[in-house]
């Protein structure tokens, strides 16, 4: 049965009303673009760079950089490729941008934060970017990793633009203030993706790499819901997206309740992909909608599922 209603939803991402919501692949590179453009993702909604480095002692070269985008930009024409520049640091440590000596690697300079630090790494990042986007019909966009603020939005932006980048470039959501202050982050870029596995950690002060506080790392817990909501509404009042690229896009039920918070797109492992399709088509956006609010309205992760999938399900 499972197999029969997976076979009935292909196509792009939308509610059973027709409301639109891409569905996107979470990659870490070349490797991983068969399976993404098997299950019929619209795109890569996080293309995490630093996987393609991740045991290098050296940056790689603008050229290596080069040839690896390309692969990936060029196994969607016309579709959406979001690059998200190096997130170094904490769980992923790149020996070339981050220090090993932090008492707290998670609160430390990682993300965007090495990048401004090595701004020669940055740079050729986005130079080889620009030169494996030339002469193809895709339209790319770049985020930083772990913004904090406006003046972390704007660094990043102002490094965009000093590249000849021609693409839209983007902030992250994975730390509180971000959320918070959402709509001053995008005074300075043209659209917002949740990164809720690092949101939830910051949120709950719970390290996503210690199961005993794995408790707090779940993505239904309504305090997470909550940032995820300010986040979509800042993103609406300035017309512009907010994407979910974290973990939370692929639970199907979940991903119905981020599209009722006001999420514009979801990005997921590749074999998530045909499950959220499935889910959100058969429900209509005023039900997520309100699956979201009865979520919200929850005092914890465990009754807000519930509350949610009642809703959903017509009880
Ligand atoms: C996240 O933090 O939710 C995210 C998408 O980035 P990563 O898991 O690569 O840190
Ligand atoms: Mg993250």
């Amino acid at each position: 049965e499972r197999r029969a209603a997976l076979a009935d939803t292909t196509g792009p991402g939308a509610t059973s009303d027709g409301h639109k919501v891409p569905l996107l692949a979470n990659v870490g590179g070349p490797a991983d673009v068969p399976a993404a453009v098997e299950a019929g993702a619209e795109g890569v909604g996080l293309f995490r760079t630093e996987f393609l480095f991740i045991d290098g002692e050296r940056a790689p070269s603008e050229d290596e950089q080069t040839a690896a985008y390309r692969q990936v930009l060029e196994a969607f024409p016309e579709g959406r490729v979001v690059v998200r520049v190096l997130d170094a640091g904490a769980d992923k440590p790149l020996p070339f941008l981050t220090a090993d000596d932090e008492p707290n690697p998670a609160l430390g300079v990682r993300g965007l934060r090495a990048l401004l630090a090595h701004p020669d790494v940055l740079d050729t990042q986005l130079r080889a970017l620009a030169r494996a986007a030339e002469g193809l019909p895709v339209y790319l966009e770049v985020m930083a990793p772990m913004v904090a603020d406006r003046a972390d939005a704007k660094a990043f932006a102002e490094a965009c633009r000093a590249a000849g980048l021609h693409a839209k470039y983007g902030a992250m959501v994975e730390i509180p203030s971000a959320a918070l202050r959402a709509r001053a982050v995008l005074q300075e870029v043209e659209f917002l993706s949740l990164g809720t596995n690092d949101l939830a950690q910051y949120t709950f002060a719970a390290d996503r790499q210690v199961g005993a506080v794995a408790r707090l790392q779940d993505p239904w817990q309504p305090a997470l819901l909550d940032l995820v909501a300010l986040a979509a509404e800042a993103a609406k009042a300035e017309g512009k997206s907010c994407g979910v690229c974290g973990e939370a896009a692929a639970d199907p039920l979940l991903a119905c309740v981020l599209t009722g918070l006001g999420v514009t797109s979801l990005s997921m492992g590749p074999s998530a992909i045909p499950y959220v399709r499935a889910t959100l088509a058969k429900h209509t956006l005023a039900q997520c909608e309100r699956a979201a609010a009865a979520a919200r309205a929850a005092d914890n992760a465990a009754d807000a599922r519930t509350a949610a999938q009642a809703v959903l399900s017509g009880e």
